[in-house]
């Protein structure tokens, strides 16, 4: 099947942009866009019906120059090596420019998670985990949920990682809290993304409560990013999931909302609101757009209809490399995915710290400790996208390329 590279043509502009802001040597930009190890696996499955059908796995580990590889394991059918290993990339940045000690991964089976029972994805995960385990560890790689994929899907990884190695929690991160995952985890990305929202637009002169909100996708990301902007006081008035899109000009309860995703319904079955089309959600008169779902929804054909001053890339890559031209030049302000969700990887890092020191933290902890790195991260990137008179997201490649660079350097990578 032909890849679409796209994604991964995007990430690597941006990295090259970053080496020659930085003055690197070409052969330091080699080894920072090659990847450090690649896999790829036929996972059999048996299937409810008794047939077998054989899925399509990848773990594309991309750099651990500052620490283990870290990131996460989508279920998605358009998973494949090259996106894969896109989203591998992303995560290096992503863990540098928020500073803990991680390089960058990614994984992921081309499967559609919904078709499978969950005795189906128990024994998809656990074949992929047992093809997988020779390259992962607590000190090696380290998993965590992504797209498709939830706290169920890591407590199983764990599972199947402990039954070769012994009882290993720090093996996989976005675990269920009975099993060893963090307090705040699974809220971190989207309070992460709200946050450096609300921090871009009181910069911009304004506050919160002056802001209308439109959010694609109600999963993990969304659902969160949208609970802390409307806790912030902002309005949310528009949300999407897979199924459906919905409107109410006046504000969405977003606690009434969550409730009802959290009991299995989707976000058409809140009432007072109206139904909107999938793709009027970003093209609405709002003044923060937050992508919380797929890559790729705002491009080259819909970037100019987009009205909003503020994206925040709460999923990764949701804004490609053409939109982006056309949004700064418009003079919109675009949040990067490798900082606005950051807060997921900086929560993970949390829960391998409190895994590895055998010790839990509090809620108020957590999100004390995720609120001063998300800080740090806006801050040092703001600082540096205002004194070069560059984009949020050229200034947040500088510095995460650089620090990945000079970890590189001293490791002697390069001769
Ligand atoms: P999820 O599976 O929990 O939720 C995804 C949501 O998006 C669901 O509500 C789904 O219905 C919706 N969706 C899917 N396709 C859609 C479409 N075409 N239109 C509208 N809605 C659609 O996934 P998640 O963990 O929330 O991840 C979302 C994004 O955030 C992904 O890009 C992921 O890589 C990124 N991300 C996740 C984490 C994490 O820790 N979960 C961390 C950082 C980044």
């Amino acid at each position: 099947m032909a890849q679409d590279n796209s994604m991964l043509d995007g990430t690597i502009a941006s990295v090259d942009a970053a080496v020659r802001s930085l003055g690197l040597e070409d052969d330091m930009r080699e080894v920072l866009v090659e990847p450090w190890r690649e896999i790829q696996v036929g996972l059999p499955v048996r299937m409810d019906d008794g047939n077998v059908r054989v899925f399509r796995g990848y773990r594309s580990q991309h750099n651990a120059a500052r620490g283990p590889y870290k990131g996460g394991i989508r279920y998605h059918p358009n998973v494949d090596l090259s996106h894969t290993r896109a989203l591998g990339m992303l995560m290096t940045w992503k863990t540098a420019l928020a500073d803990v000690p991680f390089g960058g991964a990614k994984g992921g089976v081309s499967v559609n998670p919904r078709e499978l029972s969950m005795g189906e994805l128990n024994r998809l995960t656990r074949r992929y985990t047992m093809s997988i385990h020779h390259v992962i560890g607590v000190n090696r790689d380290i998993p965590a949920p992504d797209l498709g994929t939830s706290a169920q899907t890591m407590a199983w990884i764990m599972d199947a990682y402990g039954s070769i190695n012994g009882h290993t929690p720090g093996i996989v991160t976005g675990k269920p809290i009975e099993l060893g995952g963090s307090l705040g985890r699974a809220e971190a990305p989207g309070r992460g993304a709200a946050m450096v929202a609300c921090r871009a637009i009181v910069d911009s002169g304004s506050s919160p409560e002056q802001n209308t909100v439109a959010i694609q996708g109600f999963g993990a990301v969304g659902s969160s990013a949208a609970r802390t902007m409307f806790d912030n006081g902002a309005k949310v008035i528009a949300v999407s999931d897979i199924d459906g899109a919905i409107i109410n000009t006046s504000g969405l309860d977003i606690p009434a909302l969550q409730r009802i995703v959290i009991e299995g319904g989707t976000v058409s079955d809140y009432t007072d609101a109206d139904a909107l089309n999938h793709e009027d959600l970003l093209s609405l008169d709002c003044d923060v757009l937050i992508p919380a779902a797929i890559e790729d929804v705002i491009t080259a054909q819909n970037a100019a209809g987009v009205r909003s001053k503020f994206i925040v890339e709460a999923a990764n890559r949701p804004v490609t490399s053409a939109a982006d031209e056309i949004l700064v030049d418009a003079n919109r302000i675009v949040i990067p995915d490798i900082l606005a969700n950051a807060g997921g990887v900086v929560a993970s890092y949390f829960e391998w710290a409190q895994n590895i020191q055998v010790f839990n933290w509090d809620l108020e902890r957590v999100n004390r400790e995720l609120d001063r790195k998300m800080n740090e991260a806006y801050d040092i990137t703001k600082a540096k996208a205002d004194r070069n008179d560059v984009s949020l997201r050229e200034a947040a490649f500088d510095v995460a390329v650089s620090r990945v660079a000079e970890a590189i350097k001293l490791r002697g990578y390069v001769g």
